[in-house]
């Protein structure tokens, strides 16, 4: 049984390498870059999305690098397993642009508030 699980899992490491040539290691859905972000120590870090799940894959099932897998940071992969059967790439795509809220904007409010306990 673990002859099998590693032999999977190298396998999958080739096609993660396939898949990171053909898209890159920036999100494919909010292109977020590591490398960008973090600097050095994380670049070329990203997750990779199997569209189909492995569990399901039979043995002999030969997988696509540019079809089946998807570079995509944690956040964005959370949001497609947020729902099971997980929901695709192009789903969650529509989901980020579905938001009108400016990101990373300090709410007016609070910001005219000032810090809690300041007056
Ligand atoms: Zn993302
Ligand atoms: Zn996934």
């Amino acid at each position: 049984m673990r002859q099998v699980i590693g032999t999977a899992y190298e396998r999958d490491c080739g096609a993660r390498q396939k898949c990171i040539a053909k898209y890159g290691t920036n999100c494919f859905i909010c292109k977020f870059s590591f490398g960008t972000e973090y600097g050095k120590v994380a670049d070329g870090f990203i997750h990779v999305h199997h569209l189909r799940e492995l569990s399901k894959i039979r043995k002999e099932y030969v997988i696509d690098p540019t079809k089946d897998l998807w570079p995509v940071c944690p956040n964005c992969h959370a949001v497609l397993h947020l729902r099971n059967p997980a929901y695709t790439v192009e789903e969650v795509l529509a989901f980020l642009g579905s938001t009108s809220a400016p990101r990373c904007a300090r709410p007016k409010a609070l910001a005219a508030a000032g810090p809690p306990g300041a007056q």
